[in-house]
């Protein structure tokens, strides 16, 4: 049993797939001059088989994962037949009599030694695609057996190094059981988004497999408790296999609140919407009873493709959700890219510290050009329902300002062209460096709404990086710190009266309820797993316990007396009844 982090609930039962990472070490042998044509005969073969190998992987992977990796396999192909890759192989065989996989193994160092020391990211990538194929040749050179993929349709659970949101937003989710990583934090993106396709996660593993996985092991994921079993025996695999039946029944005891208000037993109302990055993922939300959506992600439109999205394209998928909402709201976020979110098709500065670098709202008011595309499409999109506009990473007044600016533009533009929209849009912004927090009531007067990004939030606050899973303990959403920020924004909004809402991770946190509740908060935005847990015990948890528990939490010292106080609570209010329909009163 492997003990890592745990970054997706739930339990999958299957065999791995193991995404290919080699790497290798040679001895450096001479060969004999006689045996310079045969050694050239095993390139020439490495070769022939490599590039059979990447056709297959390529259509296999298309058809099996849905993991649309083409251009990098064509890239891979591409170096294969490249005469300057290969005539330096050849040279060396050549010149100074080394065997084939000694010569590949120095022509893979010396190109991506060269082309990391351009400092050009686009070069990296080349140097990236390099290594790659180069390991893939010297794989054959030295006989290793072949990577079997899994059967076309089979699930499976996939064993990777490192999951990027790109890697995850191309598979088919119904493919894959669970994931297992070597490294990469549970508040990464591509957690986030394994969470809302309801895939189990676990991550970390690095240093801490006795022996490496390979394809057609046996797995177990128990996504939960942050566990990995490798060849489990029998009896493992029947406990598990009960543990996910319960699992499966008790979720869907829960589908039978998905249509109950989401009310306090005293009464008190608190919308749960949904955190989506697609359409795809809004249908889920909708199963679980969302009461609309409060945090769209539009970057993921943005790296599904090859191309910046026009504005018809947004518009297309904005309205399609709009009216999949039938009124309901639908707070969509203007492009947050940058971070660990990057587009294949658009290089972005190298920066040393891409979360505090040229991203999300700066990104979009240097390239206004780009932003008021996507405004004009959102605008357009208000006309079918209840859309909103939301600008990410706010540190100052001037930048909703100057946002709010170009979105005026957009509208007199839509005006003078006849083109139907909607001119009256809320715009609100994220809660989410503590710049803002500081600054709340003087945001409070330019902004519609709040919403607490509490996943940058606590990040920034803590200076603990959440992608970084060395310092993964220190990332504490419980500190303090944090529950005071939550405080003080809510009580800024509410003196100016907006509304204020949380749509970061902590907020389908069990243990936050009663800061929610004690706050007083509007709505909280939630990944669709999330939603129905929340919303049961919200059916248990009275606002006006909560408002004094709040008042114990403030006065915590320490993040473990917080989430002492947060947990005892939570197990007394488990022991209550669900009450299902209260009558509703107006907030606090
Ligand atoms: C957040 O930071 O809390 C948030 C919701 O935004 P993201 O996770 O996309 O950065
Ligand atoms: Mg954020």
């Amino acid at each position: 049993m492997i003990q890592a982090l745990g970054a997706s609930d739930g339990i999958a039962i299957g065999k791995a797939f193991v995404l290919p990472h080699w790497e290798w070490e040679l001895p450096d042998q001479k060969i004999d001059v006689s045996d310079l044509a045969k050694e050239f005969e095993r390139l020439y073969e490495g070769v022939r088989r490599s590039k059979n190998e990447i056709v297959r992987i390529k259509s296999e992977l298309d058809e099996a994962v849905g993991v649309q990796e083409s251009s990098i396999f064509d890239a891979h192909m591409a170096i294969l037949d490249d005469p300057v890759f290969m005539n330096e192989i050849q040279g060396l065989i050549q010149r100074q009599y080394k065997a084939a996989e000694v010569a590949v193994k120095e022509a893979i160092d010396h190109f991506v030694t060269m082309f990391d020391l351009l400092d050009d990211e686009y070069m990296k990538e080349r140097a990236l695609d390099i290594k790659d194929v180069g390991n893939r040749l010297l794989k054959h050179l030295l006989g290793v057996p072949e990577i079997a993929l899994p059967e076309n349709t089979q699930p499976f659970i996939l064993v990777v190094r490192e999951l990027s949101p790109s890697q995850l937003i191309h598979m088919k989710p119904e493919l894959v059981l669970g994931i297992a990583t070597m490294i990469g934090s549970p508040t990464s993106h591509a957690a986030i988004m394994a969470r809302a396709f309801g895939i189990p996660l676990v991550m970390g593993m690095e240093g801490k497999l006795d022996k490496s996985v390979a394809t057609g092991d046996l797995l177990i994921v128990d996504g939960g408790a942050g566990v990995l079993h490798v060849e489990p025996d029998a009896e493992t695999v029947t406990r598990y296999n009960e543990m996910r039946q319960r699992q499966l029944s008790d979720r869907e005891q829960l589908l039978a609140l998905a249509r109950v208000p989401s009310v306090t037993p005293d009464g008190f109302s608190l919308t749960l919407a949904a955190n989506i990055s697609s359409l795809k993922e809004l249908e889920a939300a909708l199963g679980s009873g969302a009461e609309g959506v409060g945090l769209f992600r539009t970057e993921f439109l943005y790296m599904d493709r090859d191309h910046f999205p026009s504005e018809d394209e947004q518009f297309e998928v904005y309205r399609a959700a709009a009216i999949k909402l039938d009124g309901k709201p639908l707070i969509i976020r203007t492009l947050d890219i940058g971070g660990d979110k990057q587009l294949d098709y658009h290089e972005m500065p190298e920066e040393d510290n891409p979360f505090l670098g040229y991203r999300a709202i700066r990104f979009s008011l240097d390239r206004k050009d780009l932003f008021k595309i996507q405004l004009r499409a959102l605008l357009r999109a208000a006309a079918y329902g209840d859309v909103q506009i939301m600008y990410p990473l706010i540190a100052s007044v001037e930048e909703v300002r100057e946002a709010n600016a170009v979105l005026a533009e957009a509208q007199a533009e839509l005006e003078a062209e006849g083109v139907r929209h909607r001119s009256d849009v809320p715009a609100g912004i994220m809660i989410e460096v503590p710049a803002a927090v500081a600054i709340a009531d003087l945001l409070a007067e330019e902004a519609a709404f709040f919403s607490i990004g509490t996943n940058d939030l606590v990040q920034f606050t803590l200076a603990v990086d959440r992608m970084n899973e060395k310092i993964n303990h220190l990332y504490e959403p419980f500190h303090p710190a944090v529950i005071r920020m939550l405080a003080s924004v809510t009580e800024a909004a509410k003196r100016r009266g907006i509304p204020v809402s949380v749509c970061g991770e902590l907020a389908g946190d069990v243990l936050a309820l009663p800061i929610w509740l004690g706050l007083g908060i509007e709505e909280l935005s939630l990944s669709a797993h999330a939603i129905l847990p929340i919303k049961e015990s919200m059916l248990r948890t009275r606002a006006t316990d909560s408002r004094s528990v709040l008042e114990e939490l403030l006065r915590c010292r320490t993040a473990m007396e917080v989430r002492e106080r947060a947990a005892n609570f939570h197990e007394k209010m488990a022991q209550r009844p669900v009450r299902l329909r209260p009558g509703v009163k107006s907030r606090q």
